[in-house]
């Protein structure tokens, strides 16, 4: 089965209003032309509807970074499924591991969200990955199982299709520290095991790697025949090489 390709840029807590406006305006004119391949970017809460305005009538994509499982209720700070629904955003990032290390993002919330979101009619992207000891330790598959099951559990087997999984060694987020092309596809293989062990039609999932991804070694790592594209940090802040590595992506599909 031939998975469309999705590049995504997470910009974490980087970029204004006007910042991520700019941004939108100076990607289109570059990724007009793409085709066969999907593109979105996560920006932080206050550029959401500036963005999706900006993106309307592009391909572009939006997805939050974060979202909380109740729909609505007294949780300070919190924003909602619902809420980014009725913004026109498309999706959002779950369990990134900056969410997991320093805002307590658990399996258990996980378990919550995803169907939350799936519910409220966006895409859930959910992140896993090991971390530099538990690869040390042996333990990659161990934690990538419990997390993708955590998160999954409650999500209908018929509906799991309808996620994006990225898979993210948290040893290679920020560090410039990639993983081998044999690490990540051996990684999203196993990660299609345990989809498919979930019930999934696990051909089907879209399945990103995420880790210092740049326009130098994307085109390696969408050549893996596991990886169908990637969720890019600190390299997607910039419109041009965000814009470069959507071609390098429809290039590879
Ligand atoms: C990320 O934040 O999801 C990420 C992969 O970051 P970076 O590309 O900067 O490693």
């Amino acid at each position: 089965m031939s998975r469309r390709p999705y590049v995504v840029g997470n910009w974490k807590m980087h970029k204004t209003v006007a910042e991520s406006e700019a941004f939108v305006q100076a990607l289109l004119p570059r990724v007009a032309a793409a085709g066969g391949v999907d593109f979105g970017v996560c920006p932080p809460f206050l550029s959401l509807q500036p963005v999706v305005d900006s993106a309307r009538g592009s391909q572009l994509t939006v997805f939050a970074q974060n979202m909380h499982a109740a729909d609505k209720g007294a949780f300070t700070g919190e924003v909602s499924a619902p809420m980014l629904a009725d913004v026109d955003v498309h999706g959002v990032l779950l369990g990134h591991s900056e969410r997991r290390q320093y805002f307590g993002e658990t399996d258990e919330a996980l378990r919550e969200k995803v169907p939350k979101a799936l519910d409220a009619g966006l895409v859930p992207m959910l992140c896993v990955g090991e971390t530099g000891d538990e690869r040390k330790g042996g333990r990659t598959e161990d934690v990538v199982a419990g997390q993708l099951r955590g998160g999954l559990e409650d999500v209908a087997a018929e509906r799991l299709a309808e996620v994006v999984v990225a898979y993210e060694p948290v040893w290679a987020i920020g560090t410039g520290d990639t993983a081998t092309p044999e690490q990540a596809q051996e990684a999203i293989a196993f990660i299609r095991g345990v989809l498919a062990d979930l019930g999934a039609d696990a051909e089907a999932v879209r399945i990103l790697y995420g880790g210092s991804v740049k326009v130098d070694n994307l085109e390696e790592l969408m050549a893996l025949p596991d990886v169908d594209g990637a969720l890019v940090g600190g390299a997607s802040l910039e419109p041009e090489a965000f814009a470069e590595m959507v071609s390098i992506a429809e290039r590879g599909a």
